[in-house]
């Protein structure tokens, strides 16, 4: 037991950033015990944090009216790191909130910090459906969360309503010429 729980805290950097970007998501669409409020704030802070990667003026400039916003926000959840355990490789830290600090919402601002610090909160979106959040696991445009929005996209591009209609113009040809081949029949029979 022991032995596993140490390793689950040797994981890689991409399988910790995983883990917070799917936990983050299901806090998000309220499939976790959060409180409403803490949901509210971490949406915020995310919309807050791609609000200042959206309007770069220029990584020289000065943008400390932009961060303050932000750093305000950090401000309200102190962390202090502590060894937690020996791995193979060494010492292994974790980030606790600090002593008399809220705790209430603080996994999830860390969690949000540590995607932003790997440049992976974009990976955090909201589906263009249904609009329910999901960690995309490969860097691409994908903003569906699954299956059945992904297919229900693909229905709503001009490609395939073009494909649709040609399909649905080629049997309503077949049906059409099956019926004048069975008109056809029924007048030779009545011939006869
Ligand atoms: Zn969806």
């Amino acid at each position: 037991m022991k032995k596993r729980s140490i390793r689950s805290l040797q994981k890689s950097p991409w399988q910790l950033a995983l883990r917070d970007g799917v936990h983050l998501a299901q806090v998000l669409n309220g499939e976790r015990f959060e409180f409403a409020e803490d949901r509210e704030r971490a949406a915020s802070f995310i919309s807050q944090l791609h609000s200042l990667t959206k309007n770069p003026k220029g990584l020289n400039e000065q943008r400390e009216e932009d961060f303050a916003g932000v750093n305000e926000v950090l401000r309200n959840y102190p962390w202090v790191r502590e060894v937690i355990a020996i791995g193979a490789d060494g010492p292994v830290f974790g980030d606790f909130p600090a002593p008399g600090s809220s705790t209430s919402g603080a996994l999830q601002m860390r969690e949000i910090i540590n995607l932003a610090g790997q440049r992976l909160l974009g990976r955090l979106r909201q589906c263009h459906r249904c609009a329910r959040w999901f960690f995309a696991i490969r860097n691409t445009n994908n903003d569906s969360c699954g299956e059945k929005c992904r297919q229900a996209k693909y229905r709503s591009t001009p490609e395939y309503k073009a494909l649709a209609r040609k399909y649905r113009n080629k049997r309503y040809h077949d049906f059409e010429s099956l019926e004048a081949a069975k008109r056809l029949r029924r007048r030779k029979h009545a011939k006869k």
